[in-house]
């Protein structure tokens, strides 16, 4: 965790002797409602990091298109619209700073603490690592130097040992990453009201409604397989070839057709991919009984999200499958990752 709060003019506004009613009304950047809803998106952020470490290093034997994943979150303070209550909630000193590290990771093996300051990437410094090319210029403005900043660090752990420079309150040092290579995938919680996950090809989004329904780890590693089983299985790139509407008219025809086949599919690879992660497999049957029975009316009935009961019985099926097996080195390999 960040470890302690440092003082600051935000701090003081809250907590100098104020007139109740002043503080109320006062429009200053020390919001503490903002300040915890930052702090609970760094906690989501930092256990959807954990369970995506989980389960690319845990499915890497399976996975032919993988990057060196070191289980390291960066943000950058421009990602923020209030940055005084960003820096204040997150523990920024500069511009990129950790706002995640998974356990058992590479990363938390070379010592990196969420609140560390990132310097430089193997001695070039954050700030000198171009912001543009083309998939840079894709992003939204604030999102761009994290963007660079990111696949300057995919590029350096590709290559090996990468050495970091940070700064952790108020003290420069050097950390060493060795990070082996994992399936390719990011993950990232986006702040969101609506109940919600999805797979762009690259990147696992969760909402943040929907991380705050989970009911244990498990769960929320059940639907972060299923996104990312559509990932693995480059489903998004098979209905574009198909010319299928995903939107709203992605619901009848044929398009629904092949976006069930789709949905079906990473259902029955979820379960392994949980199982080979270390999560119980059950708790998929648990969350999407839990959920479909509360969300039966909703995007569920639509006729590309077959019933919760089928996904059920499709769990089950799969699991059968697994118990009827033989594992190897605890892990069993996903025939839908393996049948060529
Ligand atoms: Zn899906």
């Amino acid at each position: 965790m960040t470890g302690m709060i440092r003082p600051s003019l935000c701090l003081l506004a809250l907590v100098l002797a104020q007139p109740l009613a002043a503080q109320e009304q006062s429009d200053s950047a020390c919001d503490s409602g903002t300040i915890l809803a930052l702090k609970g998106l760094q906690l989501l952020d930092q256990r959807l990091n954990a369970i995506g470490q989980r389960l690319v290093t845990g499915n890497a034997p399976y996975c032919t298109d993988t990057a060196a994943q070191a289980g390291v979150l960066l943000h950058d303070i421009e990602q923020y619209p209030d940055q005084a209550v960003a820096r204040f909630a997150l523990g920024f000193d500069g511009r990129i700073a950790v706002m995640a590290v998974a356990p058992d990771s590479p990363a938390a093996a070379a010592g990196l603490l969420p609140g560390d300051d990132l310097l430089a990437i193997d001695g070039q410094r954050v700030e000198d690592i171009p912001a543009n090319g083309p998939a840079i210029a894709k992003e939204p403005e604030a999102y761009r130097r994290i963007a660079a900043v990111n696949s300057q660090l995919d590029r350096a752990l590709g290559q090996g040992q990468t050495t970091l420079d940070i700064m952790r309150g108020g003290e420069r040092m050097q950390l060493v990453i060795d990070a082996p290579p994992a399936c390719a995938s990011r993950f990232q919680i986006t702040a969101s009201e609506d109940r919600g996950a999805s797979a762009d090809g690259k990147i696992v989004s969760v909402t943040s409604a929907m991380a705050e329904y989970f009911l244990s780890d498990d769960e929320f590693a059940a639907v972060v397989a299923h996104e990312l089983a559509h990932n693995l299985l480059e489903h998004r790139d098979r209905l574009d070839a198909q010319d299928v509407n995903r939107g709203f008219f992605g619901q009848f025809g044929k398009s629904a057709g092949r976006i069930r086949s789709t949905e079906i599919e990473a259902d029955r690879l979820s379960v392994w991919l949980m199982a080979n992660a270390g999560y119980d497999p059950q708790a998929a049957i648990r969350f999407w009984t839990r959920y479909g029975q509360e969300h039966g009316k909703g995007i569920l009935s639509a006729s590309t999200h077959y019933r919760w009961k089928k996904r059920v019985e499709l769990f089950e099926e799969e699991m059968a499958k697994m118990a009827a097996m033989e594992a190897v080195d605890g892990k069993y390999p996903p025939p839908l990752l393996t049948a060529e």
